[in-house]
This record gives structure tokens, sequence and C-alpha cells, in this order.
């Protein structure tokens, strides 16, 4: 698990910062923790944005935090799980955490590894099978896979 993650959160902006981040946590039904509060900095301190778990991993090291990657994995699993973060499986091998918690959906540049966000209202899905009997849909994602133009 951890041992004492750096932090340097002694500036004013920062210390206020981490209370926001504090109660997000606290809020979402979550413990806060020194682990969870330093990657919820990294997660949550700069917009919306898509990361993978090694990402994660690799921002946290550079940011000097001695954080373990099956702490890593499981803070973000136990974000996902509390509503702060959403998942996007883009393939078998590549999973996402999105900070945009709001129904949207998404282009993905398979030689980028990278996600670009689309707002729900552009995308139409004009007809859908009936679910099979007892299933309610709960919600549409649609992933555009896009390759780079030639052109570009
Ligand atoms: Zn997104």
């Amino acid at each position: 698990m951890i041992g004492t993650p750096r932090m340097r959160l002694s500036e004013k902006t920062k210390a206020h910062r981490a209370d926001e981040l504090a109660d997000k946590l606290s809020t979402a039904g979550l413990r806060v923790t020194q682990a969870r509060l330093a990657l919820a900095h990294l997660l949550f301190g700069q917009g919306d944005r898509h990361v993978t778990a090694d990402a994660l991993r690799e921002e946290a090291l550079a940011a000097g935090l001695k954080i373990s990657q099956a702490t890593v994995y499981n803070t973000l699993n136990q974000f996902h799980a509390a509503g702060l973060l959403r998942q996007v499986q883009v393939d078998q091998a590549r999973s996402y955490f999105d900070t945009n918690i709001d129904a949207h959906h998404h282009f993905y540049v398979e030689e980028e590894a990278r996600l670009i966000d689309i707002a729900a209202q552009e995308v139409d899905v004009a007809r859908l099978p009936d679910s099979p009997k007892g299933y309610d849909v709960d919600r549409v994602e649609v992933i555009i896979r896009l390759d780079k133009s030639p052109k570009a």
C-alpha cells in the first residue's frame, strides 16, 4: 500500500483546492486518504480528461508521489464505483477513466491512443433493438474510431 506521499499543498490555493477535493471525496462516500487526495488532485485538478491507470501512475511518479500501481488501480476503481469517474473501454487491452461524468460520446484516435469528447446531442441513434425481456437500456455510449486522414 502507501507510505507517506510527499504532497506539497502548502500554498493557499493548493490548500483550498485540497479542501474542495476532500469534500468531493467525502460527498461521494469515500474516506479521505492522502493517496486518494493526491490522485484526485492529478485527476480533477486540470479540467476534464481521459486517463489510463498506467498514465496516471506515470504522472504520480513524476509528481514525486510514492504510490504503487495497485493503489492507483484500486483508487481509480473506487472513484469509478463512487460515480466520480466514468470508464471507457476502447478495446480489451485499453481502458480509460473519464473525469467528465455527464452523458457524452467519444471519438477514438487509435494511432494516438486518444479519446475526444462528443457532446451527447451531437449523436442521434435512430433505432435500437428491443431490449431482451427483463432488461432496460441504461445508456448508449458511442465510440467513433478514427484513422488519420491521408490528406491531413
Ligand atoms: Zn469523455
